[in-house]
């Protein structure tokens, strides 16, 4: 296939911040983004050429959104099958809805990475009560029990310490099957964003370290502070499972770095990554216009970062009060989401501050760094 000439038509399914992010990234190069969303003033329908209202399940509207664009891709993985296979019927859709089901399912996501000799953490499918009690012998405690769909942000997941504490968690998650995983000891979290396109040009920003608040994304270091042989095995285990799901599209990979110095894939997602928010600012090309590229099949540039960088998310009313003092602070790079209400734990809007490359700074100049958001900084080290 050539590349999607200027003038065509983005269908993005989702309208959140990274289909907004997406869509602005569509625009610089031509292209009009429409938005499948049931909001009509969401983050994604404020930038938008178009938007079809509806349902992810809604096949009246899946069908009127596939007629009206070019390619389809995702902001959000969470759609059905039979939405997948239909929207699949009517145009390209990338990445391809085989991959969307790995990764919406974390125990095909384990078999692909095990098919795949990619490392991850010792993990076993719970089916029914009696396999969470063979697991955690298996397994040992403390472990994690997760469901298998529909978890994000360390929602549908909890830490089981002993035994008595088996029947309540097996009782809490549901819907069913659900998956059990041996607790990593690691040093720390990092994420490598990867794309590809069609002609199987493959292209990857560098390893980002990442640093969770309750639960939730917090800050963002690039490049992770890890040894240069560690990212290197990173970024080849990021290729990797691009090349072996013949990826089109873009790719998060999150992993474990293991305090024996070894790297576990946690999950993938076949889409813009909150950890790569800070290309947005220290490199030419970003993540999301990578994304673009890679759906549209036009060539994919090196990922080059020019500048070091910390990203911190603006979650919440807490967050977004500081939106005057984050405006008068010149070193913040800031990105409003557009969304109306500020709830607790909501993701309104991150803040990206650069470094001359290769001067990341210590834990103290990242807080300094960060002026009015330094004390949520310090709180989350
Ligand atoms: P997830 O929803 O799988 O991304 O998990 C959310 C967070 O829980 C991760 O970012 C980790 O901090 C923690 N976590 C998940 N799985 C494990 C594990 N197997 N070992 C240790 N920590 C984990």
């Amino acid at each position: 296939m050539s590349a999607l000439p200027p003038g065509s038509i983005l269908g993005i399914v989702g309208g959140g911040q990274l289909g907004r992010m997406s869509a602005i990234a569509a625009a610089r190069l031509g292209y009009r983004a429409h938005i499948l969303t049931q909001e009509a003033d969401g983050p994604a329908a404020q930038v938008a050429h178009a938007v079809t209202l509806g349902r992810y399940d809604d096949h009246d509207a899946l069908r009127r959104f596939a007629d009206a664009v070019d390619v389809i891709t995702f902001e959000f993985e969470n759609i059905s099958a039979d939405g997948l296979d239909l929207l699949s019927s009517i145009r390209p859709v990338h990445p391809a809805g085989r991959i969307l089901r790995i990764s919406q399912d974390r125990i095909a996501e384990k078999t692909f990475m095990a098919e795949n000799d990619i490392p991850v953490a010792p993990w076993r499918a719970v089916h029914d009560r009696a396999d969470l009690g063979t697991a955690a012998e298996e397994l040992g405690y403390p472990f994690i029990l997760k469901t298998t769909r529909l978890g994000y942000d360390g929602k549908g997941q909890t830490r089981i310490h002993d035994a008595s504490e088996l029947d309540a968690a097996f009782d809490s998650l549901r819907p069913h099957p659900l998956v059990a995983e041996g607790m990593v000891h690691f040093a720390c979290e990092v994420s490598v964003m990867v794309a590809r396109n069609e002609r199987g040009e493959i292209t990857t920003f560098d390893v980002t370290e990442n640093r969770h608040r309750n639960g939730i994304l917090d800050l963002s270091l690039a490049p992770a502070r890890i040894s240069p042989a560690l990212a290197a095995q990173a970024v080849d285990l990021a290729r990797r499972i691009a090349g072996a799901l013949g990826l089109i599209g873009l790719l998060g990979v999150e992993m474990f770095v293991d305090r024996d110095g070894s790297l576990r894939v946690n999950e993938i997602a076949p889409r813009p990554h909150n950890s790569g928010h800070w290309t947005m600012n220290a490199c030419p090309v970003d993540q999301f216009e990578m994304h673009v590229r890679a759906v549209t099949n036009q060539p994919l540039p090196p990922a080059i970062r020019h500048s070091d960088a910390v990203m911190k998310n603006l979650i919440g009313p807490d967050d977004m009060a500081l939106w005057p003092q984050i405006m008068a602070a010149p070193r913040l790079l800031a990105h409003h989401y557009g969304k109306a209400e500020a709830r607790p734990g909501r993701k309104m809007g991150h803040v990206n501050v650069l470094f001359p490359h290769g001067s990341l700074p210590g834990e103290f100049g990242v807080e300094a760094a960060l002026g009015p958001l330094a004390t949520a900084a310090d709180n989350a080290a």
